[in-house]
C-alpha cells in the first residue's frame, strides 16, 4: 500500500471511532476537531493528510515543527503546538502556531504574548491542566487553571480558547477526563470564548469524547508507530 492509501485507511478508521463515540454519547461529529499529531513524521505526510481533508496539525517540538511549518506553508492548516514549551522557543513558535495547547505557567503567557506582538499575530491558548499526580507531564493544578486563563485574557495578543489535558498512562482515563471537563466548565464560565476541551489521544479518544472533548490529538492511530527521538 502506498503512503497515501495507508493514511487514508487510518483516517477512515479514526473517523469511524469518532463517529461511534459521538453516537454513543449523543453528540454530533461536527463538535469534534481531529488534530493529526505529525511529530516525527515528515512534511510529506502533513501534505498527504491535508489532501485527505485533515485541517488541523499538531507538533510537540519547535526544532521539528518550525521547518515543517515552512515546508507546508502553502497549505491552509490550523497549527497546534502541543508539547512542553520553553520561553526561549516562544519567538519561533509564535511565527507559525495558531493555537498553543500547552500553556501551563504565567511566565510562559508573558513570553508568548511578547512573541505574538513581535510576530504580529494573535495566538489562541489552551491552559494545560495536570491530570496526573505523577510529575513531569506538564500542566497547572486544576485549582489554578482559571487564574492562568485570566492572565491569557489580559495579554494583548493571546486569547483563552479552553483547556488541554493528557490522561495518566495506564488505568482508566475517565476520572482524569471528568476532572478536565469540570475545569473546562469553570474556565468557560469566566471566559465564554474558552470552549475547547482538548483531550484524547490514540488510546483513549473514545473515552475523551464521552467526557466532552471537542478536540482529539491523534498520532499513532493515524500515522503509525513513532521511532524514538534521539537528541
Ligand atoms: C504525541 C502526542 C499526542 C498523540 O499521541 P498518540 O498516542 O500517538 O495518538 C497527543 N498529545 C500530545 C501532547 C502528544 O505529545
Amino acid at each position: 500500500m502506498n503512503r497515501k492509501d495507508e493514511l487514508a485507511a487510518n483516517l477512515a478508521s479514526v473517523r469511524r471511532r469518532i463517529s461511534t463515540a459521538c453516537s454513543a454519547a449523543g453528540r454530533d461529529t461536527g463538535e469534534i476537531t481531529l488534530i493529526a499529531v505529525t511529530k516525527t513524521f515528515p512534511a510529506s505526510d502533513v501534505r498527504l493528510l491535508a489532501d485527505l481533508g485533515v485541517t488541523d496539525i499538531g507538533e510537540n517540538r519547535d526544532q521539528e515543527a518550525a521547518p515543517k511549518a515552512v515546508a507546508t506553508a502553502d497549505l491552509s492548516l490550523t497549527r497546534h503546538f502541543v508539547g512542553q514549551l520553553q520561553t526561549n522557543k516562544c519567538g519561533s513558535v509564535a511565527t507559525y502556531a495558531d493555537v498553543v495547547q500547552s500553556v501551563d505557567r504565567a511566565r510562559l503567557v508573558d513570553a508568548l504574548d511578547r512573541a505574538a506582538v513581535r510576530a504580529d499575530r494573535t495566538i489562541r491558548c489552551l491552559v494545560q491542566v495536570s491530570l496526573d499526580t505523577a510529575r513531569g507531564r506538564g500542566g497547572v493544578p486544576a485549582a489554578d487553571a482559571a487564574a492562568l486563563a485570566g492572565r491569557i485574557a489580559a495579554a494583548g495578543r493571546l486569547e483563552p480558547a479552553g483547556v488541554m489535558g493528557v490522561a495518566p498512562l495506564g488505568g482508566d482515563p475517565v476520572p482524569a477526563f471528568e476532572l478536565l471537563a469540570k475545569v473546562a466548565a469553570e474556565v468557560r464560565g469566566e471566559f465564554p470564548t474558552a470552549t475547547a476541551i482538548s483531550a484524547g489521544m490514540s488510546a483513549d479518544l473514545d473515552a475523551a469524547i464521552r467526557c466532552g472533548a471537542t478536540h482529539v490529538r491523534i498520532g499513532t492511530a493515524l500515522l503509525g508507530g513513532r521511532q524514538p527521538i534521539v537528541g
